[in-house]
């Protein structure tokens, strides 16, 4: 085989793989006129090499994001280095379908990107290049990935019955707060809340009537909260409540009108109507306290006051 021959070879070897890789590639001249477009390219866009041959870009695919894209590729051609956009970026640059069976979860290609500057025998950059790499499959996974992350720390947070915070991250709510006080000084208050003679219901009505009841003083509470209160249950009939940068006066005030809220409800279970009245202790920091722990047990003593002074009541801790 000649020269010639072996070296025509090597163009048309080079020319095949060009047109077959499942890589997209472009060739742009300086004024974005389009020098080469292969299989890929085709194959996505519906648009063939023959057809767009020497075409301005920006024209043909008026949907470029054309001066961020632009200022890519002037960088590129002045400062003669490759730039390269990610999907996290830009999920994409060129607007193609996705037909892949296996991530059907997303309608167009992710793609990273890169620009690579070409340059002429004398050194000058006269063409760029344009590298497409399909990333969907990356992309899905990881963003699938992200949202699992996000729903089983969602999950490990709440409580499966109310979808009130668990007793774990309520605490971490409490100490937080604790903190804040104990740095900024102004008061907040902590109200423990128990359901009344809650094993009559269960007895009574039997447990699946008893978790109805628990939702739904979950519900009415949460119904009562600002934005800024933290609310959890804190046992099996027990309820925890940090109302934030609220004195124990105003706290009796949502107390009271959250005991009065329960008592007069009505739950329906299987054609019967249950009642139920709760009892609720509060303490907030306006006396000095030592820790966390100690806030908490203040409100828990007034819950037991509450108890005994005949319940459905709320007590100030003193
Ligand atoms: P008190 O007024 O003194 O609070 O009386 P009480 O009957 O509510 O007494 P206590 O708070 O000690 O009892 C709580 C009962 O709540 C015991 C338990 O059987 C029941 N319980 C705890 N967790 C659950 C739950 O998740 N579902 C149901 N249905 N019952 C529960
Ligand atoms: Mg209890
Ligand atoms: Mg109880």
């Amino acid at each position: 085989m000649s020269n010639d021959q072996s070296a025509m070879n090597e163009l048309h070897w080079l020319i095949d793989m060009v047109q077959t890789i499942e890589v997209g590639l472009v060739v742009l001249d300086r004024n974005y006129n389009i020098q080469l477009w292969n299989g890929f390219m085709e194959n996505h866009s519906g648009v063939s090499p023959n057809s767009i041959k020497g075409e301005n870009l920006f024209e043909k695919f008026p949907d470029l994001p054309s001066d961020w894209l632009k200022q890519k590729m002037e960088s590129v051609f002045v400062l003669k280095n490759r730039t390269f956009i990610s999907w996290e970026q830009r999920p994409y640059v060129f607007k193609f379908k996705n037909y892949r069976p296996v991530t059907g979860r997303a309608d167009f290609m992710f793609q990273n990107i890169t620009l690579l500057p070409l340059a002429s025998l004398t050194g000058e950059i006269t063409h760029i290049s344009i590298i497409v790499y399909d990333v969907t499959d990356i992309a899905v996974n990881k963003l699938q990935l992200k949202s699992a992350n996000e729903q089983l720390e969602q999950l490990s947070q709440t409580d499966g019955l109310t979808q009130l915070h668990n007793r774990r991250h309520w605490q971490l709510c409490m100490e937080k707060e604790f903190e804040r006080h104990s740095r900024y000084g102004d008061t907040s208050s902590l109200v423990m809340i128990d359901i009344d003679n809650f094993k009559q219901v269960n007895d009574k009505y039997g447990h699946p009537a008893g978790d109805k009841v628990i939702q739904h003083i979950a519900y009415l509470l949460k119904q009562s909260l600002r934005e800024t209160d933290c609310a959890g249950r804190y046992g099996g009939e027990e309820f925890a409540v940090v109302l934030s940068k609220t004195t124990a006066d105003e706290a009796l005030f949502f107390t009271e009108r959250l005991r009065k809220r329960i008592e007069e409800s009505e739950i329906a279970f299987e054609n019967r109507l249950i009642k139920v009245t709760v009892s609720l202790g509060i303490n907030d920091l306006s006396v000095q306290t030592d820790n966390s722990s100690n806030w908490l047990s203040g409100a828990d003593k007034a819950l037991y006051i509450a108890k005994q002074e005949g319940r459905n009541k709320s007590i100030v801790f003193k």
